[in-house]
């Protein structure tokens, strides 16, 4: 099994901590997050565009997965990783690029307007994985 990726939420993925746009969106994000951290050796494919994470997104709800920005997001932080449109990398891989190239302070950039980032919670997802290479367990709900 590969899971479809667009740039973005290769950090998103670092920050989550089982919160997101409704139950439905949470339950789909929470599948994928504790694949990769139970089996980090799974594989991601990096895609454009809609991904397997907003293939769960509420459909009454207005998206931003077509937005421009968005994809100029995706570009920067794929960019960043070292990550091209078509590979396919073992989640692993992703954490240990992350280590040694993205730093918790850049999250203020590449999403400075990103509603989620306020919160923190990508900038400790990164300083995390500095620490230790892998996906925190998820906070009991
Ligand atoms: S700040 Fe937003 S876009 Fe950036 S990693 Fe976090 S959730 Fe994703």
């Amino acid at each position: 099994m590969t899971i479809k990726l667009r740039g973005h939420h290769l950090l998103c993925l670092l920050g989550f901590r089982g919160k997101g746009y409704s139950a439905d969106f949470c339950v789909n994000m929470t599948q994928i997050y504790e694949k990769l951290r139970q089996e980090p050796h799974t594989l991601i494919q990096l895609i454009v565009g809609p991904d397997d994470i907003c293939a769960a997104f509420p459909t009454d709800q207005v998206s931003h997965c077509e937005n421009r920005r968005v994809y100029t997001q995706d570009e920067e932080i794929a960019r960043l990783i070292g990550i091209r449109i078509g590979e396919s990398w073992t989640w692993s891989s992703v954490c240990e690029a992350v280590v040694a190239r993205v730093q918790p302070s850049d999250i203020a950039s590449l999403c400075h307007d990103c509603q989620w980032q306020p919160y923190g919670l990508c900038r400790e997802g990164v300083a995390h994985i500095h620490q230790e290479p892998r996906l925190r367990s998820l906070p009991e709900s």
